[in-house]
């Protein structure tokens, strides 16, 4: 298996709640390593620009309110099959559905404040990756 890199967010019902430091244990231990992270304020024009894909749903709206509700901390993952290994230790969309042991089984507030994201392919990981990062601020 490759070393890739995936793209995550720490969102803002866990910078909240001062999580950023457990989650990001979390991620480590799962055998990722951080090798670029920030903490920022998302404008509306960013998240709208980065849920885009999401435009059309019904829950479009309330997600950007919520993702620019406080600061975020943005991060580049790097390891073994990264978007994979993200995936698997942050679980399931809805809590309700995720596993034990899993970020949001253990953090997250709601489908909607759940605590984390990551990228659902590697695709998309490089697109989300220069969407908040210069590659000079990566450093593996
Ligand atoms: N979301 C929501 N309501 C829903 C589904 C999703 O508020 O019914 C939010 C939630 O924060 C989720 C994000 O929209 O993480 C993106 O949804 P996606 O289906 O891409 O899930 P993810 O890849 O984050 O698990």
């Amino acid at each position: 298996m490759a070393v890739t890199r995936t793209f995550s967010i720490i969102k803002p019902d866990a910078t909240r709640r001062n999580l950023t430091g457990a989650i990001t244990k979390m991620l480590e231990d799962a055998g990722l390593r951080v090798v670029a992270s920030k903490r920022i304020q998302m404008t509306k024009e960013q998240a709208e620009g980065f849920y885009a894909v999401h435009s059309e749903r019904p829950f479009f709206n309330d997600l950007v309110s919520f993702m620019i509700s406080g600061p975020v901390v943005v991060q580049v993952l790097e390891g073994e099959d990264a978007v994979k290994a993200n995936r698997d230790v942050m679980g399931a969309t809805n809590p309700a559905d995720a596993a034990e042991g899993t970020i949001r089984k253990t953090f997250a507030e709601s489908i909607e404040a759940n605590s984390a994201h990551g990228s659902d392919s590697d695709e998309n990981a490089a697109i989300e990756i220069a969407y908040f990062f210069k590659p000079e601020e990566i450093v593996g």
